[in-house]
């Protein structure tokens, strides 16, 4: 099926799953580890990679197969490969390029989580990471790189700090030098923003998020734009005969994708982590509203933000959407909206926003973003407490930052919620 001259809403609605006559109209679930064959060499065919299909669901899966279609085309991309969840998809997007010895540039006001995988548990594996400031300039990203640099990595609207990736800037840095930049597109979704327009290589989700939408699937994906020229020199392994599969060479043998295709074959076979069937299906049923539901996301976190600012017990909100913010410009550039999360501030720091929170009662406390119903989290005692006090300032997390994830409930239920909750720092 072609999409390529469909509008997102189109591809959102209908890409990933063509039915044929008399099939399901809804991609099934498919829940089934294994697939049966009448002949051993039609397995010994797929198992070479000679021909396409399935055989075993750790490698592939027909409804994963649907949502990383649905996903790709969404994206603009070439392929994609679903994985377990967003950690997942950031982890084997690094580690399918770089490997022990190697060095990577990420941007610092990342997810905690990320922050966390990279400075710990992948440089455990020998990977080592330099932190450069988002607002760094070309010359300071340039200083950071080295002769084993291996790719660029950074969030296109960093949770929770809410700034804007230049990705334009970053991706002529990275190009510049043979690397492929990496951008976590989570919070903006394709719906608001699509990075391989701007110059990206390479762009991760966590599902789990807007994608799904409704909180009940884990899930993560990363997504290759196609047409990176891994043969530079930096990366043999996608050049030199891979020994696990009778020396195939991923740039010559799958020319279109290789990116995704030793992603699969390598890291997903051999780590064992992909996306399961039924958390395919639940994302893709999500996926299938994104367009709907950013549109309301956007509208309802700018309106919360708006009236938040010109509250007197609040001290100060974070929404590039606001014309105040500094990050307007680059959101104006970049986002068509800027999605449904905000962050601010209550007068009496920590101890009022602990009241706050407290006192809402559309809004829960839950360490989740990015889904239909509304919740606030305070990252410095929540998400981000194990990062060091220099690394929440990186991430731009201040001691009274409350994160709100604006849902789809009415802006005036919403609205009231925070106006008597505040009401009780008085
Ligand atoms: C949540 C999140 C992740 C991690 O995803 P999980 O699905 O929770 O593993 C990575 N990046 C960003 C930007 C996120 O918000």
């Amino acid at each position: 099926m072609s999409t390529k001259n469909w509008k997102l809403e189109t591809i959102a609605v209908q890409a990933g799953y063509t039915p044929g006559n008399g099939d399901p109209r809804v991609a099934p679930i498919v829940q089934s580890t294994t697939f049966k064959y009448d002949d051993a060499q039609s397995v010994a065919d797929l198992f070479d990679l000679k021909r396409e299909g399935f055989f075993y669901t750790r490698l592939a899966n027909p409804t994963v197969d649907c949502f990383e279609k649905k996903i790709a085309a969404l994206e603009g991309g070439v392929a994609a490969v679903a994985t377990s969840s967003g950690q997942n998809a950031n982890a084997l997007a690094i580690q399918n390029m770089a490997r022990c010895g190697d060095h990577v540039i990420a941007v610092s006001s990342l997810y905690g989580g990320t922050v966390s995988l990279f400075s710990n548990t992948l440089k455990k594996a020998g990977i080592e990471f330099s932190f450069v400031s988002p607002a760094a300039s070309v010359a300071d990203i340039e200083a950071a790189i080295r002769p084993n640099t291996k790719a660029i990595f950074a969030e296109m609207l960093a949770n929770p700090a809410l700034i804007v990736l230049d990705v334009e800037k970053m991706a002529a840095v990275a190009h510049r030098h043979g690397l492929p930049l990496i951008v976590d597109n989570t919070f903006p979704t394709p719906m608001n923003c699509r990075p391989f327009e701007f110059g990206a290589d390479l762009v991760t989700h966590s599902t789990t998020k807007y994608i799904d939408g409704h909180a009940i699937s884990l899930g993560g994906i990363v997504v290759e734009k196609g047409g990176f020229d891994w043969t530079n020199g930096k990366f043999p392994e996608f050049t030199e005969p891979d020994a696990s599969y009778h020396g195939l060479v991923y740039t010559r043998d799958f020319a279109a994708a290789p990116f995704s295709v030793k992603l699969r074959v390598q890291w997903i076979r051999d780590m064992g982590t992909p996306m399961s069937p039924f958390n395919a299906f639940l994302a893709m049923v999500g996926c299938e509203t994104l367009h709907i539901r950013m549109e309301r996301h956007g509208a309802n976190a700018l309106a919360l933000a708006q009236h938040l600012e010109k509250h007197p017990l609040v001290s100060w909100v974070n929404y590039p959407g606001l014309t105040s913010s500094p990050q307007h410009a680059l959101a104006k550039k970049y986002l068509k909206s800027c999605s449904g999360v905000l962050c601010f501030g209550v007068n009496g720091g920590s101890k009022a926003g602990e009241i706050v929170m407290n006192s809402l009662k559309v809004a829960a406390i839950a360490v989740h973003v990015a889904d239909l119903r509304t919740c606030v989290l305070h990252p410095a005692s929540m998400t981000h407490r194990q990062l060091s006090d220099a690394e929440l300032v990186a991430a731009g997390v201040s001691p009274d930052l409350i994160r709100v994830s604006v849902g789809l409930e009415h802006i005036d239920d919403i609205i009231a919620d925070f106006d008597q909750a505040l009401a009780k720092t008085k």
